[in-house]
C-alpha cells in the first residue's frame, strides 16, 4: 500500500486516507495559446513506469493539497512537499538522484 506523509500536518497517511489529484507541475494553456498546446494541457499526461510527481489530497486529515514525488514501479517514496511549488524542491531532486543514478527531470 502506497503510504505519504503529509507535509503540512506530519501525519503519515495510507492511501485510502487520500485522494489523487493526477499529474503535478502542468503547465497551463488557456486563451491566446495554440490549439495544440491547449489540447495536451487538457488531455496529455506522462504515465512513465518509474518516478513520477502527482498531486495528492489529505483527504481523511487536514484537507490541504500537497505533492509527492514516487516510483509508480515500486511505491517507493521520494518525498512529499507543499503544492504552491513550480518545481521539485532540490532536496526531492538529490533524493530522487541519489536512489535511481542517472535520473534526469523531465524523463
Ligand atoms: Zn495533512
Amino acid at each position: 500500500m502506497l503510504t505519504l506523509t503529509c507535509p503540512h500536518c506530519g501525519i503519515r497517511a495510507e492511501e485510502t486516507e487520500l485522494s489523487p489529484g493526477g499529474e503535478a507541475h502542468l503547465k497551463r494553456y488557456g486563451p491566446g495559446d495554440s490549439d495544440e498546446q491547449f489540447e495536451a494541457y487538457m488531455f496529455a499526461r506522462k504515465n512513465p513506469k518509474g518516478v513520477h510527481f502527482e498531486r495528492w489530497r489529505h483527504a481523511y486529515g487536514c484537507g490541504k493539497w500537497f505533492l509527492a514525488a514516487r516510483c509508480t514501479a515500486t511505491l517507493e517514496v521520494f518525498g512529499t512537499y507543499p503544492a504552491q511549488v513550480s518545481a521539485p524542491p532540490e532536496p526531492i531532486i538529490e533524493a530522487i538522484r541519489a536512489r535511481r543514478p542517472g535520473w534526469e527531470a523531465g524523463q
